[in-house]
């Protein structure tokens, strides 16, 4: 990581020092702008590991542009931002911070690489492997109101929040595996699946706006999508009853469906993705312990 250098020079500092003790009004005032000043100049601040799956929280000045990937990622009035790593992120990532005035400055990052598992899962619908002809229509309709979704870029802030399990249970399925259905291999696994009874409730990770609910995908069964800003999002699938409408403000904790077996599902589970934009993300990641030790 390349450290932004801060403008502080020792003339500055000696002044400050001398400014400590004599407070005018007017060197209190000279005293405030210098310390605004460094605050202002401090340089990026990384808050997360990077890692494949990983969502990454970062800070810097507010009025600085950052790049990543082809994202202009948003930076928030106090300096924050995020920026989400697929599941096959390479191990070497730039990002790119320009200030207002216009200066660039490329940040290295070395990106933890992670060894994902086959996992193989008989008894699915056939129809969800096969696809036949005729639901291929539908079956794009439905990639692009998902895709759309997860495109908005709103101001909200609730992805700085602390994520809570959206339900309990017993994990299932983890992100990132190689998933092979009644014998065939398919695309990889992005959430994290949770087994629970059909009819659990799912309670919102933090809080966020729906943007999305749909009773019946072809893959995804019952799936609902909510904002969390700055390009992230959950998704939940596989519900049995969405409790929420496009458009609801809902906060952590809150009911939003109840768990289910629809679409290319075996049985009852809840499977939770996140996504930066069109970069999947690791849930499982930002939580603490299982899902079975819940405290909400
Ligand atoms: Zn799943």
């Amino acid at each position: 990581m390349i450290a932004y250098h801060g403008h502080m020079t020792p003339t500055s500092i000696s002044f400050l020092n001398k400014t400590v003790f004599c407070c005018t009004r007017q060197q209190l005032f000279c005293l405030c702008i210098l310390l605004m000043f460094s605050l202002n100049s401090r340089g990026l601040e990384i808050k997360s590991p990077w890692v494949q799956g990983g969502m990454v929280i970062g800070k810097t000045n507010p009025t600085h542009q950052i790049r990543f990937l082809s994202h202009s990622v948003r930076v928030n009035s106090d300096g924050y931002f995020v920026i989400g790593l697929g599941r096959d992120t390479p191990k070497n990532v730039v990002l790119t911070e320009v200030t207002s005035s216009g200066q660039e400055t490329k940040h290295n990052f070395s990106v933890e690489q992670r060894t994902y598992r086959e996992q193989r899962i008989e008894g699915v619908p056939k129809r969800t492997v096969d696809v036949p002809e005729s639901a291929l229509t539908r079956i794009r309709k439905e990639v692009k109101l998902t895709k759309a979704a997860r495109k908005i870029d709103t101001t909200r802030q609730d992805f700085l929040q602390e994520f809570i399990w959206p339900a309990k249970g017993i994990i299932s399925g983890v992100y990132g595996s190689r998933r092979v259905y009644n014998g065939q291999p398919r695309r990889p696994h992005f959430g994290v699946d949770i087994a629970a009874p059909q009819g659990s409730l799912v309670f919102a990770p933090v809080s966020g706006k729906v943007v999305l609910t749909h009773d019946n995908m072809y893959f995804s069964g019952g799936t609902l999508i909510v904002d969390h800003g700055h390009g992230v999002t959950s998704t939940f699938i596989h519900l049995h009853k969405i409790l929420v409408k496009e458009g609801d403000d809902i906060k952590q904790g809150d009911p939003i469906a109840e768990i289910g077996a629809t679409g290319r599902a075996t049985g009852p589970h809840l499977d939770w993705r996140m996504n930066w934009f069109e970069q999947r993300l690791d849930p499982q990641l930002l939580m603490e312990g299982l899902p079975n030790r819940i405290n909400n």
